[in-house]
């Protein structure tokens, strides 16, 4: 979860203005049905994929328990399509990816993603391995700020792997978790929307709970554009039943918060200026953090909550021990964890595990 200087995961200014509003007037707490809440999942779309895609017949959405429940139901949609497609995901990923697929009677395969060494995408060994993906495979990618490397394409190998995914006939699924985190709102979803753009079927598992710091009222949406909108109102259909199945309705609150603040011009506008607060200053902590020393200099220029430090298990339990510095055993951080008081003495803490023979983090599968 996003920290801020002090330590804190806070509500939102907008959210807590939106909730405000929202108790004074609400008037009934009556279901809404499987779909959720329409018009928050029509106005997230219309600013997570622009204008180019809004009202389009061939796009549909509905709002889903977080983007954990957006990937869950699109699993299970998969796993009921008669061609058994594989979905291929890259590692290390979020350690939910795999269960959430696998539960949800899919099988499995893992494509190499991150070069410890240059702390970049090992593109090159990726796109190798998807040669070996069939026509009509679905191949899960990070929309943004990738969750735990923070790794992402360069444009150009992003614009490269559209041109593969259509030209092979992969699908794509895209979890867009941290819209606003990396670079900018445009910026996050340009590789979804050239997705979008390039394949005839594309999948996006959206979350809310970071960008609006919802986390634990289950904010997401899921969204399926398909070939035209024959197809697109048989898939609406097949959400709809599954959903039903899965948790027959999400929960109402955070949706609702979420599309107050997005149809309020003046909420909205607090809203990305609370978000450019939270992304510069995860974006001034990994410029910090990775000055201090140049085996850390890929964080710079990776993007979101999360960095791979290249530290073994055996280093993380002395810095724990040693030092009273907690931190996943794969050495894996959240950078906002981190302040700009802590920084020097954290830095100071690992440069000596740094600065010893190269060792090879553990990989989070
Ligand atoms: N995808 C990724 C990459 C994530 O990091 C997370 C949350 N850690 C999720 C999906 C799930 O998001 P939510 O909490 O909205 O279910």
């Amino acid at each position: 979860m996003y920290r801020d200087e002090g330590g804190a995961t806070p509500i939102m200014r907008c959210i807590k203005e939106a909730e405000r509003r929202l108790v004074a007037s609400q008037t009934s707490k009556g279901y809404l049905g499987a779909e959720g809440d329409a018009e928050f999942t029509t106005l997230l779309a219309n600013m997570v994929f622009g204008d180019a895609l809004a009202g389009s017949p061939r796009l549909t959405g509905v709002q889903t328990p977080g983007g954990t429940g957006a990937l869950r139901l699109g699993a299970e949609l998969l796993a009921r399509s008669q061609d058994k497609p594989e979905i291929w995901i890259g590692t290390p990923t979020w350690p939910n990816h795999a269960p959430i697929f696998q539960e949800a009677g899919l099988s499995v395969r893992v494509h190499p993603f991150f070069d410890d060494a240059t702390g970049q995408v090992d593109f090159g060994s990726m796109v190798e391995a998807l040669g070996e993906a069939k026509r009509g495979d679905i191949l899960l990618l990070h929309g943004c700020c990738h969750n735990p490397t923070g790794a992402g394409l360069e444009p150009d190998q992003w614009r490269e792997l559209v041109a593969f995914i259509a030209q092979r006939g992969l699908v794509p699924f895209v979890d867009l978790a941290y819209q606003g985190l990396g670079d900018g709102l445009d910026a996050d979803a340009a590789f979804t929307r050239a997705l979008i753009s390039s394949c005839p079927d594309t999948l996006i598992a959206y979350s809310c709970d970071k960008n609006f710091g919802l986390y634990r009222e289950r904010v997401g949406a899921l969204w399926v554009n398909a070939a035209n909108a024959a197809e697109t109102s048989i898939i609406r259909q097949n959400l709809l039943v599954l959903a039903r199945s899965l948790w027959s309705m999400p929960p109402d609150h955070g949706a609702a918060v979420t599309r107050m603040v997005l149809s309020d011009p003046e909420l909205a506008q607090l809203w990305r200026a609370e978000l450019t607060e939270m992304r510069e200053r995860i974006n001034g902590l990994r410029s910090q953090l990775a000055a201090s020393h140049p085996r850390l200099a890929p964080i710079a220029a990776q993007r979101g909550m999360f960095a791979m430090l290249p530290l073994g298990p055996g280093d993380v339990e002395t810095l724990r021990t040693r030092n009273g510095i907690y931190m996943a055993s794969s050495g894996r951080i959240n950078i906002a964890g981190l302040t700009h008081g802590n920084m020097d003495a954290f830095a100071s803490a690992i440069t000596p595990f740094l600065d010893r023979a190269q060792s090879s983090p553990s990989i989070v599968v």
